[in-house]
């Protein structure tokens, strides 16, 4: 059996936040507004893993209205939904992300990211992919106002 999910997620861009996005902090004029650390991608990811096995949303399992999760580091979330698909009987064929944001440029910090990511999740490297893209200035991401994420996984139980 394989199983296919996606997720996608929005924050938004205001000053005096750090910005953390696939479990990095990275270096920024902005950082994004949320209840836990906005760590977008991951939230994306979270999302996409939950939605392959049908578990519903991050919302469901780490509600924003539980102080439990003010400020956490998404990464334990991460962590968190893997044990899931572990205990599902599944494990990580492979997963996508796409982050959109004007600024700042990711590049550097991508190595990093899917290293970060692979980590948390207990994967293999080559199984995470993350790209960034910009919106051509279109958009609430292009005006800087925001940032998005897109993440697609794939799971296996064999
Ligand atoms: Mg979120």
């Amino acid at each position: 059996m394989i199983r296919i999910g996606q997720g996608y997620d929005v924050h938004r861009l205001v000053e005096d936040r750090d910005l953390w996005i696939c479990g990095v902090k990275v270096p920024h004029t902005h950082g994004l507004l949320g209840h836990s650390d906005a760590d977008v991608a991951i939230h994306a990811l979270c999302d996409a893993l939950l939605g392959a096995l049908a578990l519903g949303d991050i919302g469901k399992h780490f509600p924003d209205s539980d102080p439990q999760y003010k400020g956490i580091d998404s990464k334990v979330l991460l962590a968190h939904v893997m044990r899931l698909v572990e205990e599902n009987g599944y494990r990580l064929g492979n997963c996508d992300i796409t982050i959109c944001a004007e600024a700042p440029k990711f590049r550097s910090y991508i190595d990093t990211m899917r290293h970060t990511l692979a980590d948390t999740m207990g994967v293999s490297v080559d199984t995470v992919s993350v790209k960034a893209t910009t919106t051509e200035k279109l958009g609430f991401t292009g005006r800087k106002e925001g940032i998005s994420a897109m993440a697609v996984c794939l799971l296996t139980n064999n």
